[in-house]
């Protein structure tokens, strides 16, 4: 047995006689003398093996880097001028008094330190030595405290910790399943979870009353950046609590959570309306460090004589939206050429924009490719409206307000962050009154939640006015990322039934897809409701990890692959067969 982790040796263990094991970071000869770096899961300690001790000292001599050892030996404290102020134990060493080599290692694909160099899918074809990366492994260690803290708090709060099946039916959360073909069932198909929504719910219904589960979801969607096909939630579902109540407990769980790992106080968070949210930031996930908000010119651009403005100024789908930027106007024309490239990821046709450099003169001190286009009143109230001063820029997006929002609200963070504009290093936020559908672009209504959400409204004035109808749903936001999400639920069929009509889903389908929990909410369904957290991007903005897959200890790539196990692999014939599946010549090839 280990008596001391190679990183946990310290002045305070000088003279006692230690066991470690642990892998070879660095061997170095220095005139007869033997130094090994031993790696360990807590961090790396010196050894010296002088040639007193032949034996091991010869053995010491043939090892290599990544090379298992066990070492016995004492602690001693360096010398002055040999003290390594970098390195943790950098006061002591151990002097070696054996050395056993537990297992040799052939020369790693990557040095440890070089991983940079390498490429992300040669980290990931060999994840157990990048994970030795002590950046890795304080990123897996930080996740494992995070989810103790969690458990902690729910434990301590009455939360069961209950599991659900992983083979399972399709749950409505907007993506596409992932689908397990049955073998005992000729053509039928499991669906992956997409979350273990309906189950939780019917926990809440059998008289669990408190429920959580720290849950892999699984979602098939093309990736981006910082999504992972297979991911995990904190899924939590609570029955007797109305949303004050759940967003109260749920919000303490972070704060303790950030108190306890971070030593940072989050302090309460504030709340904020859906559309207040998209009208001042662009986004339902605003970042609220940066202190840069739209302003809404709509009503002055409705009169100017120019199309770009004064066609989606007088559509009612249209929103015409000013950002300033408080001392921008020193940003160069190339800069703005590269903003108005970004906006176009956006769909944005174009960026307007007015530079403010002597509002003391007039129109004659502003600088802009659009000032001739608009009457001089209206460009000075615009001004007053959104209280310039030199020095400033002003921004604009003309188009659909889903364009606009989605364009002005991302240039707004960028922005920000180029002129490194934050104010604080957390802001979190609840956002709250979501609408309960959006239009899809088939013209068809879908949930903005999922379908299991309760609206604020009766079942009469939801069928009435689907568009205006608002739910009861909240969002947790940290720093513009959507840290988790969740609603009271619907516990009554009548109500479910007129959510499931306004989605164009008729009493068969429903029937079919979620009569279990049709039936259940018949017999005496409680009051429920919860929400869940994404697990890795947490966990990410926590340990300010680069990307998703640095905090995933095996993760997949972006086209949904794993470089390690080269999943997902081919099914023998055999096996395909007794599934009764046939591939078609194309996937065959
Ligand atoms: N099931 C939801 C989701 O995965 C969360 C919730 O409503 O509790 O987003």
């Amino acid at each position: 047995m280990r008596s001391h982790y190679c990183g946990s040796i310290t002045s305070s263990n000088i003279d006692e006689e230690v066991t470690l094991y642990g892998w070879v970071d660095r061997r170095r000869d220095h005139g007869g003398v033997i130094f090994l770096d031993l790696r360990d899961r807590e961090g790396i300690v010196q050894v010296v093996f002088d040639p007193d001790t032949e034996e091991h000292f010869e053995r010491a001599d043939r090892v290599r880097t990544e090379y298992v050892l066990e070492v016995k030996g004492r602690v001693r404290a360096r010398s002055e001028a040999t003290i390594n102020p970098n390195m943790a134990t950098g006061e002591v060493e151990v002097l070696g008094k054996q050395l056993e080599i537990l297992n040799r290692s052939e020369t790693p694909p990557f040095q440890m330190d070089e991983h940079t160099e390498v490429g992300e899918d040669i980290r990931l074809k060999y994840r157990y030595i990048d994970l030795r990366r002590p950046e890795m492994m304080e990123k897996l260690k930080l996740r494992s405290r995070i989810t103790a803290s969690i458990r902690n708090y729910l434990d301590d709060n009455g939360f069961l910790d209950i599991e659900t099946p992983i083979l399972t039916r399709a749950t409505p959360e907007g993506a596409r399943d992932y689908l397990v073909p049955s073998r005992t069932h000729e053509g039928k198909f499991f669906a992956l979870p997409q979350s273990p929504q309906l189950f939780k719910q019917l926990l809440m219904v059998s008289g669990m009353d408190r429920y959580y589960q720290i849950a892999k979801c699984f979602r098939d969607e093309d990736l981006r950046a910082d999504r992972q096909p297979e991911f995990t939630q904190i899924d939590i579902e609570t029955s007797f609590m109305d949303d004050q109540q759940i967003m109260a407990i749920t919000e303490g769980m972070i704060r303790d959570l950030f108190k306890e790992v971070l030593e940072v106080d989050l302090g309460e968070f504030p709340r904020m309306p859906y559309a207040e949210a998209m009208s001042r930031f662009g986004s339902d996930k605003p970042d609220l460090r940066i202190p840069l908000e739209l302003v809404d010119v709509n009503d002055l651009m409705q009169q100017v004589d120019f199309k770009v403005f004064n066609g989606p100024a007088n559509d009612p789908d249209g929103r015409v939206a000013a950002l300033k930027v408080t001392g921008g106007a020193q940003i160069s024309r190339k800069q703005i050429d590269d903003y108005t490239k970004f906006v176009g990821i956006y769909g944005a046709k174009g960026l307007a924009w007015i530079k403010i450099n002597d509002l003391a003169a007039g129109i004659e001190g502003l600088q802009s490719p659009i000032l001739k286009f608009m009457p001089d009143n209206i460009v000075t109230e615009m001004m007053q409206r959104l209280e310039v001063a030199d020095g400033d820029i002003v921004f604009f997006g003309a188009d659909k307000a889903k364009v606009v929002n989605e364009a002005l609200g991302a240039l707004r963070v960028k922005v920000g962050e180029d002129l490194n504009m934050f104010t604080a290093e957390w802001a979190p936020l609840w956002v709250v009154d979501f609408p309960m559908f959006e239009k899809g672009n088939d013209g068809e209504w879908t949930s903005l939640h999922h379908p299991f959400t309760a609206p604020a409204c009766s079942p009469e004035e939801l069928a009435e006015n689907p568009g205006e109808s608002l739910s009861i749903a909240y969002d947790m936001v940290l720093n513009g990322t959507e840290l988790g999400g969740g609603s009271v639920r619907i516990h009554q069929p009548e109500m479910q039934k007129a959510v499931f009509k306004v989605l164009g889903i008729n009493d068969e389908e429903a029937q079919i897809k979620f009569g279990f929990l049709l039936d259940a909410l018949k017999y005496g369904a409680p009051p429920h409701g919860g929400l869940a957290f994404g697990l890795d991007r947490l966990v990410m903005l926590m340990s300010d990890a680069k990307s998703i897959r640095d905090v995933i200890a095996f993760p997949k790539t972006q086209t949904a692959h794993c470089v390690m196990t080269d999943a997902p692999g081919e099914a023998e014939s055999k096996q395909l067969k007794e599934l009764n599946i046939r591939l078609r010549e194309k996937a065959k090839a």
